[in-house]
C-alpha cells in the first residue's frame, strides 16, 4: 500500500512523474536507449534541459524578463556560498529565522562583512521578525521565504531597493509571489520539485557582474548562464524528474491552482491544532508555514497511541526535527488533501481518548 508521505526531504513527488520516470529509466520515449545512458549533449537531454530551464520560468512569470534558471549540483548549502561569491563585494545582510539562515550566514562571513538585521532565535525561531531597518548601503538582503525545521514562513517580504535573494528551498512553486523582486533565489529540487540531486537556481541576469574578485568556473553563475546550464555534465535524471514535476504543476494549473490546495491542506491540519487540547502548534499563528506544520502533543500519555495509529494508517515522516522535537508534518505540492485528512482523523480520535 502506498503510504502517506509527510517526510521534510527528500519528500512525496506526484505518482505519475515517479512511474514515467521510472519507464525512463529503463528507455526514453522510444528510443532505444535510456535517460541515464545517453549523452548530456545529445539532442533528447539538451531538449530536456531546455524544457526544465524554461518551464521554471514560465511557471514563476519570469519569460522574457530577464532571468535565467540553472539546474545546478551541489545542493541549496552550495547556494549559500556562491550566492555571497557572485553578490558580497562589501557588506551584505541577513534576516536570521533559524538552521538555515545561520548557514548561510556562516558561509557568506568568507566573503565579506554580514549584518544580521533581525534574528527570532530569542524564541527558538518559532516566528518571522517584521519591521526591521534594512541599511541601504547592503550588496543584498538575504532571505529563507520558509524555513522546513521550524514551520515559519514569510508572508510579506520587506520593500526595500537592496537586493534580495531567497533560499527557497522548501516552498518554491508551492505559492504565488511577484517573483520579480528577487535579483536571485535558490531552492534544492528534494523539497518540492524533484529528486536531490540538483538545484534550482533563478537569476536576474543584470544583477550579475558586480563583484570584482575573481570567482571559479563552477561557482560563477555567469559561467553557468553562457553554457546554458550544461557547463559540466548536468545531473540528468534530477533534471528529467525536475521537469516532469513542472510539467505536472503546469498541467494541473500552475502555481495559482495549487496554491489554493495547499491553503486547503494547511487549514486543515491548522485548525484541528487549534481546536484539539491534544496537541499545540510550534510556530506563531500569522507566520505559519503551509507547507510544514509543526507541532507537539500536550497529553504525553496519548503519544505512543498517537504514533501506533499514524504507523497503522501508513502515515510516514512526521516527526520532528531534533532541533524542535514533537512533529512536523510536511505537505508539499505533491501530498493530496486525502492525505492531510487521514491525518487529522488520527489527531481529533486523539481528543476522544484524552
Ligand atoms: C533542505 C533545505 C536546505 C538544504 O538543502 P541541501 O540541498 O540539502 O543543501 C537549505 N535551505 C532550506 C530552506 C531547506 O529546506
Amino acid at each position: 500500500m502506498k503510504k502517506h508521505n509527510f517526510s521534510a526531504g527528500p519528500c512525496i513527488l506526484p505518482q505519475e512523474v515517479m512511474q514515467k520516470a521510472s519507464e525512463a529509466v529503463l528507455e526514453l520515449d522510444g528510443i532505444g536507449l535510456s535517460l541515464i545512458e545517453i549523452s548530456h549533449r545529445s539532442k533528447e537531454f539538451v531538449d530536456i534541459m531546455e524544457k526544465a530551464r524554461s518551464l521554471a520560468l514560465e511557471l514563476l512569470g519570469l519569460e522574457g524578463k530577464g532571468y535565467q534558471a540553472l539546474f545546478l549540483q551541489g545542493g541549496a548549502s552550495t547556494q549559500f556560498l556562491m550566492a555571497a561569491y557572485n553578490m558580497l563585494e562589501n557588506k551584505a545582510g541577513y534576516v536570521n529565522t533559524g538552521t538555515w539562515s545561520l548557514k548561510a550566514i556562516k558561509e557568506a562571513r568568507l566573503f565579506g562583512d554580514v549584518v544580521e538585521v533581525a534574528s527570532s532565535q530569542d524564541h527558538n525561531f518559532n516566528y518571522i521578525p517584521r519591521g526591521y531597518g534594512i541599511p541601504n548601503d547592503l550588496d543584498y538582503l538575504h532571505l529563507t521565504s520558509n524555513n522546513t525545521i521550524f514551520g515559519t514562513q514569510i508572508k510579506e517580504f520587506p520593500k526595500t531597493d537592496v537586493p534580495l535573494v531567497c533560499d527557497m528551498s522548501s516552498d518554491i512553486f508551492s505559492r504565488q509571489l511577484d517573483f520579480s523582486k528577487f535579483d536571485i533565489f535558490y531552492a534544492g529540487a528534494q523539497k518540492n520539485m524533484g529528486p536531490a540531486g540538483t538545484t534550482l537556481v533563478v537569476i536576474r541576469e543584470e544583477a550579475l557582474g558586480k563583484v570584482t574578485r575573481k570567482i571559479p568556473s563552477m561557482l560563477d553563475y555567469s559561467v553557468h548562464i553562457s553554457k546554458d546550464s550544461m557547463f559540466n555534465t548536468p545531473p540528468v535524471f534530477a533534471v528529467y524528474v525536475s521537469m516532469l514535476t513542472m510539467q505536472w504543476l503546469k498541467d494541473l494549473g500552475g502555481i495559482a491552482a495549487i496554491e489554493e490546495i495547499n491553503e486547503k491542506k494547511a487549514n486543515l491540519i491548522y485548525s484541528e491544532i487549534d481546536l484539539n487540547p491534544v496537541f499545540s502548534g510550534f510556530a506563531a499563528k500569522k507566520d505559519r508555514s503551509n507547507m510544514n506544520a509543526t507541532f507537539t502533543i500536550t497529553d504525553e500519555t496519548l503519544k505512543d497511541i498517537f504514533d501506533e495509529k499514524c504507523k497503522e494508517a501508513g502515515i510516514n515522516g512526521i516527526n520532528g526535527h531534533r532541533s524542535v522535537g514533537g512533529y512536523r508534518a510536511s505537505m508539499y505540492n505533491a501530498l493530496s488533501l486525502e492525505s492531510v485528512g487521514v491525518l487529522v482523523d488520527i489527531m481529533s480520535e486523539m481528543e476522544k481518548k484524552g
